[in-house]
């Protein structure tokens, strides 16, 4: 069995001390590519660094709605401005990146919408112009991306990470060209909906994710996630769309390779 983890800030502080024995649980479980997504602009030169001597490890770079008004002072100049379009489109080049992103929108932080907006239109335009696909954070803000979304020409389309909702909005989503990231989320009893979600759109629209070292595993709050838990959620997707774990594994496997052309 192999399996990619298609969202995991592996780069993140959290790992520095044991980096290298998590990866080799992870390969010694069939975890082999990681998609390792961008925050800020800052961390996008450390995270091309970590990467570079990783093949198996791909490296995404955008600015996370989390970080558009706070630790990255950076972001405050190119906010709104063609700087940070230029910024990112030489990065993206220069570094190889499989992806624009994590990007998005996120209503549940105290962020303006607007100054939200300002930065994700600017990765929308270069997704679009140097056609790479995205990797989407949204958070009760699906009205408002699936509307930007359709403004734009978006060839490689992308990833709705995390994905929560229902089966019309995750339809919405695939018929534009966009997977679901499926994530420790459908571990939990109480998020019903996505669960069944997750059990009735097509295999080919689902990707899987740890979103490591957030969101972890139903008994496992407040431990730091891993992607050595992909299996775990995989079989978790195998039991709900009554299939083999297999199945799921081949499915998301391609399913990945196609969307970052790895
Ligand atoms: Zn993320």
């Amino acid at each position: 069995m192999k399996l990619i983890d298609s969202h995991c800030h592996f780069d993140f502080d959290i790992f520095e001390p044991d980096r290298a024995q998590v990866w080799q649980r992870c390969t010694d479980a069939g975890i082999n590519q990681l998609i390792i997504p961008g925050v800020c602009i800052s961390q996008w030169q450390r995270l091309a660094h970590l990467v570079d001597n990783q093949p198996q490890w791909h490296a995404a770079a955008g600015v996370h709605p989390w970080w558009v008004s706070k630790n990255c002072e950076e972001e405050r100049d190119y906010r709104g401005e063609a700087e940070l379009g230029r910024v990112l489109a030489e990065h993206l080049k220069q570094n190889q990146c499989v992806a624009v992103g994590e990007c998005g929108l996120d209503a549940a932080i105290a962020t303006p919408l607007e100054s939200q907006m300002a930065v994700f239109k600017i990765q929308l335009e270069v997704a679009s112009d140097l056609q790479l696909p995205l990797i989407l954070h949204v958070h009760r803000a699906h009205n408002e991306v699936l509307k930007l979304l359709k403004q734009y020409h978006l060839p490689r389309g992308g990833v709705v990470h995390a994905f929560s909702g229902s089966e019309q909005m995750a339809m919405e989503y695939w018929k534009m060209g966009f997977y679901l990231g499926v994530g420790g989320t459908i571990t939990y009893s109480r998020a019903a909906k996505t669960r069944r979600t997750v059990a009735r759109v097509p295999l080919e629209s689902l990707i899987l994710e740890s979103d490591a070292p957030d969101m972890p595993l139903s008994g496992r709050q407040g431990q730091r996630n891993s992607p050595e838990n992909l299996p775990l959620i995989a079989a978790e997707l195998a039991a709900l769309r009554d299939i083999s774990l297999q199945e799921v594994a081949t499915a998301t496997r391609k399913n990945t390779e196609m969307l970052f052309s790895l």
